[in-house]
């Protein structure tokens, strides 16, 4: 079964779901830099409809979604007269509707979270090409997800940088699930470690969501933020990387490299060791998706070796990060596992933004809805957003009871 089938890089019709978000506007960026080769068709949003209508007046596509209904009305009177070919649509209807049209050939998938998982699956459904950003959605349906890429034939292009640089390491012929085939020893997917790998673990405690948010070197949005400062977007990108290319977890290896210059290697049978480097910017594998198999400019400057200091290569502290353990966890599991950590994150992560939990909370919410909840198998979408539902609301009533006692305490 295939990764991908190669396609053609002219004239493609692009939806972009998530378009008001960091990858979003990265991959307006590079389609902006070829304007005979792709054509915006559709843009979406949850509700930054101010954002959206900034979009829609340079770009003009054919439609333009918003999650919520009432910032759709709010749009739709918004761009009446600058945007007249645009149609405005709303809900998982109207995204679901964008990603799977007959005139659409390419659907970034750039929603953050559990949200994005029906319209990805709907344009993979679709047979499109599909470039995934959104690790969430593969994450809690694993084997599903996959089931439906090679049912449909969709052309499935990883955008998480690791993952794309991955996918730039194999060979051309690599089948998913053959990585005996193509002489794999081993993936080597790397992380930066995030803001806080050198921090004292004493003051974990008092880590603040701004703290969390500067990542040292990507600029992305807050939730993978967060989850870059807790590894545990390395713990999804593992089973992404498990998903995406059919290996088993032990023939990946977490790698710590600050630098973020080397994304990822695949190390082979006879000794090599192929690297795909470049600068931390989303652009990258954003045009190399874009374009496969052709290559287009990405406004990325080119990499100067010459330039930095060493390269790092240490592996991960899973005490450090005990999000990592639970991924790890999770795979062993494996069924409904993978969707209920992906979700309990989604609530903890949620709740430290609002300040409502401290950092290290984070690891310890998710723990407890993985331990505490029943397994069950992932053999129907149904039973996976059942187990998403049910972790949310385990993580929620574990939040609202830490927060009783505190709100009585402080009406004494
Ligand atoms: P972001 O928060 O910047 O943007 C998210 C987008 O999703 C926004 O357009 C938002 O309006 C939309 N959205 C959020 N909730 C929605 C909902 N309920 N319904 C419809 N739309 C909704 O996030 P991001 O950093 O761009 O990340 C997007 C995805 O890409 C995530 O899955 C992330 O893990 C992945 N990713 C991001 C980066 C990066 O550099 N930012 C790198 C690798 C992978
Ligand atoms: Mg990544």
């Amino acid at each position: 079964m295939p990764l991908t089938s190669p396609g053609t890089a002219s004239g493609r019709t692009v939806t972009i779901l998530g378009s008001t978000g960091s990858v979003g506007g990265s991959t307006l960026d590079v389609i902006s830099r070829h304007p005979g080769k792709y054509r915006v068709y559709a843009l979406t949003a949850a509700s930054n409809a101010a954002k959206l209508a900034e979009q829609c007046r340079l770009y003009q596509p054919r439609f333009a979604v918003l999650a919520e209904s009432s910032a759709a009305e709010w749009l739709e009177a918004e761009i009446r007269d600058c945007c007249p070919e645009t149609r405005v649509l709303s809900g998982q209807t109207g995204l679901c509707q964008v990603s799977s049209d007959e005139d659409v050939d390419t659907v970034m998938a750039a929603i953050v979270g559990a949200a994005g998982l029906e319209p990805t699956l709907a344009a993979v459904k679709a047979g499109k090409r599909v470039l995934l950003a959104n690790k969430e959605a593969l994450v809690m349906s694993g084997d599903l997800f996959m089931e439906e890429v090679a049912r449909s034939s969709a052309t499935l292009l990883p955008i998480d940088s690791e993952h794309n640089a991955i996918f730039q390491c194999l060979p051309e012929y690599f089948a998913v699930g053959e990585a005996d085939r193509a002489g794999i020893h081993k993936i080597l997917l790397t992380g930066s470690g995030g803001p806080f790998l050198n921090r004292p673990l004493d003051s974990f405690e008092q880590i603040t969501p701004e703290e969390a948010c500067a990542h040292p070197n990507w600029d992305m949005g807050r939730k993978i933020s967060v989850d870059s400062a807790t590894m545990m977007n390395k713990g999804l990108e593992l089973i992404e990387a498990c998903r995406l290319f059919g290996v088993d977890v032990d023939r990946i290896e977490l790698v710590v490299h600050p630098q973020s210059v080397v994304h990822s290697m695949v190390s082979y049978t006879d000794g090599s060791v192929l690297a795909q480097m470049g600068n931390p910017d989303m652009r990258t594998p954003i045009a190399h998706a874009l374009a496969w198999p052709e290559r287009i400019d990405a406004g990325v400057a080119p990499l100067d070796l010459t330039d930095m200091a060493a390269l790092e290569f240490v592996q991960p502290d899973l005490q450090r990060f005990p999000c990592l353990k639970l991924a790890y966890q999770a795979l062993e599991q494996g069924g409904t596992a993978p969707a209920i950590i992906n979700a309990a994150n989604e609530v903890a992560v949620a709740a430290f933004l609002e300040g409502d939990i401290g950092f290290t909370r984070i690891p310890e919410l998710i723990s407890a809805a993985l331990n505490s909840m029943p397994w069950q198998a992932a053999d129907t979408l149904d039973a996976v957003i059942e187990a998403d539902r049910q972790a949310r609301a385990r993580v929620r009533d574990l939040i609202e009871a830490c927060r009783k006692p505190a709100a009585r305490s402080a009406h004494v």
